[in-house]
């Protein structure tokens, strides 16, 4: 039961940040989400998922990525996309994040005047070779003129590590070197640094270890966001322990979109509908309706023909749609 609010008793937990603390829910459904969504969503679809995302409140929604087509044909139309959300959402849709592998990606997002770009780097050897095609240092020499040109031409540059607390080839991932690559994003001028748990390994104690060895490194949680994937289910756990570190930035996909590519499970991104369930209980601020984003997810996953893997998105699903869903 939901009660009639579809909201959860707001109860704050001793040691967690006050009422009044507000956290930043970073939506990258329509990014990360349908990048690993195995068939291609039309671009009229994937519009109007950002445009209720953003009309739900949601801060900040990742759009898309300039990738190259042949690597993510999934994300093939983003300049059409982006020159789409221009023509219906005007001067704010060069405010929505993009993802830009490459210059090439950084020549195709700045054509288009957008504001807000992120790179995508590998805490791992091995990840970096399967998924950017080059060495792990090789890679910090990839984005150095992206994010050197983006900075130029006054674009906010987020950074991405993936593989921050294990690797599928490579098993555990020392701290040491977790921190070793995110200062290095960092220094070469993202603003943010966002730590992926890319196979939702991860457990609570780990998160609080890694974000005091940013502390150590003298990277402040100001300067964090924390990426986790609900594969073992424990993505809200340690949302929570990253709340107690003092971080306030948490990435989420709506309705959990994007499985795992690594597992064998059907959650991969901790799905936002979780996330802001567990903060309403807190009693943290978001400035999110879940209730339209739960009405989104019900809505995509009929475009998808799948239901949301995501507890709290079916259980909000609203009632016109459940027996689609749970069926
Ligand atoms: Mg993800």
């Amino acid at each position: 039961m939901t009660g009639p609010t579809g909201l959860p008793m707001r109860v704050p937990l001793p040691g967690l940040p006050a009422p009044t603390t507000r956290v930043t829910v970073y939506e990258v459904g329509a990014r990360d989400g349908l990048q690993n969504e195995s068939g291609v969503v039309p671009l009229a679809v994937k519009a109007e998922l950002i445009t209720r995302l953003l009309d739900a409140g949601l801060p900040v929604v990742e759009a898309t990525s300039f990738v190259h087509p042949r690597w993510v044909p999934q994300l093939a139309d983003a300049a059409d996309l982006m020159t789409s959300l221009a023509d219906s959402l005007g001067d704010r849709a060069r405010d929505l994040p993009v993802l830009v592998p490459n210059e090439r990606g950084l020549d195709r997002a700045l054509e288009l005047g957008q504001r807000h770009v992120a790179v995508f780097g590998s805490a791992t050897e091995t990840f970096a070779r399967r998924n950017l095609n080059c060495g792990y240092d090789e890679q910090f020499a990839m984005f150095a003129p992206v994010v050197e040109r983006a900075l130029a031409a006054g674009v906010r540059v987020r950074g991405y590590l993936s593989m921050c607390f294990g690797d599928p080839w490579e098993g555990p991932v020392a701290l040491e070197r977790v921190v070793a690559a995110g200062v290095r994003l960092l220094e070469q001028g993202a603003e943010q640094l966002s730590l992926g748990d890319t196979i939702g390994v991860g457990t609570a104690g780990h998160v609080e270890a890694l974000v005091a060895a940013f502390d150590d490194a003298g990277v402040g949680v100001d300067r964090l966001a924390l990426h986790f994937h609900d594969t073992y289910g424990q993505a809200l756990s340690n949302v929570q322990a990253g709340l107690r570190a003092g971080v306030r930035t948490f990435d989420a996909s709506a309705g959990g979109l994007g499985g795992c590519p690594y597992a064998r499970s059907a959650t991969g991104n901790l799905a936002t509908e979780d996330l802001l369930w567990f903060l309403d209980g807190l009693g943290v601020e978001h400035g999110v309706d879940l209730a339209a984003v739960a009405a989104t997810s019900a809505w995509l996953a009929d475009h998808l023909g799948r239901p949301s893997p995501s507890a709290a998105a079916r259980a909000l699903a609203p009632q016109a749609t459940t027996t689609t869903i749970q069926g």
